[in-house]
């Protein structure tokens, strides 16, 4: 109530994620992520990955993992330049090496070097201990949990934006957070862990393959039939501002 007027919202439909994942995993399979031999490798690759190509980012963990030093005592005993030399290929490697310099260098001052330690306790728990090392923001906070930790924490990445905008599930404009509730209230259940794991591997295909930021591959696309349908009944249609509104309209109210 404001001003004596109550304002009554409609709420919306929820996004239809549980039938977007079905149509995904026909058309893609189970995806078996994440891509990584050891939860350590799991975090390194996360920690890398920022604004950077996974292709770019295989490269340099093979060449890791083929010496003999993918691991937590192998990173760590690396010095600055050799670190540095070492993540050239994958674009910013400076900043790529201050990261994983700081996240190494809590794993072995507060846990002797065990990443056990590191992601142990309640999800919140283990996720702020990771949102509180620089350089470590909240989706690379949700990999380490959900991927290496094994725990439900669902990942927002920027194909899960682009999809969601363009099928006017979400606002451009939607908080990481909101958008993180929304799935999960969404796809709740048993399993979560598997479920959201390749929820999120599905999201980086459709957005690999069809949904790319320059171009959308509407037609060919699993997702097609999900597209809001035009006013007139014409045919499914992308991104349509009014559907974008209204859900980032939901979005902030939730
Ligand atoms: S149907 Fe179009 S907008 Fe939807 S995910 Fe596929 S390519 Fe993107």
């Amino acid at each position: 109530m404001k001003g004596g007027i109550r304002v009554s919202r409609t709420p919306l439909p929820a996004p239809p994620l549980n039938e977007a994942y079905r149509l995904l995993l026909d058309r893609f399979g189970f995806q078996h992520w994440w891509p990584a031999e050891t939860p350590f490798e799991v975090c390194v690759g996360a920690i890398l990955v920022q604004n950077t190509s996974w292709t770019q980012v295989e490269r340099v963990l093979a060449m890791a993992r083929k010496g003999g030093w993918l691991t937590p005592g192998g990173l760590w005993s690396m010095d600055e330049a050799s670190l540095r030399e070492w993540l050239r290929p994958t674009g910013t490697y400076r900043v790529k090496a201050e990261r994983l310099r700081a996240f190494l260098q809590v794993l072995w001052s507060e846990h002797a070097g065990s990443l056990d330690a590191l992601l142990s306790g309640s999800r919140s728990e283990v996720r702020n201990r990771l949102l509180a090392i620089r350089g470590i923001g909240p989706e690379t906070a949700d990999c380490l949990v959900l991927y290496a930790a094994h725990q439900p924490s669902f990942v927002i990445d920027a194909y899960t934006r682009r999809v969601f905008r363009r099928h006017g599930w979400s606002g451009a404009d939607a908080a990481y957070e909101q958008l993180q509730e929304l799935c999960e209230t969404a796809l709740d259940g048993s399993d979560r862990v598997r479920f959201w794991q390749d929820f999120h591997a599905q999201m980086v295909a459709v957005g690999k393959e069809y949904c790319r930021s320059s171009e959308a591959r509407c037609e060919d696309c699993p997702l097609k039939n999900l597209l809001p349908k035009k006013e007139a009944g014409g045919s499914n249609t992308v991104n349509p501002p009014h559907q974008a509104a209204r859900s980032s309209s939901l979005l902030r109210l939730s």
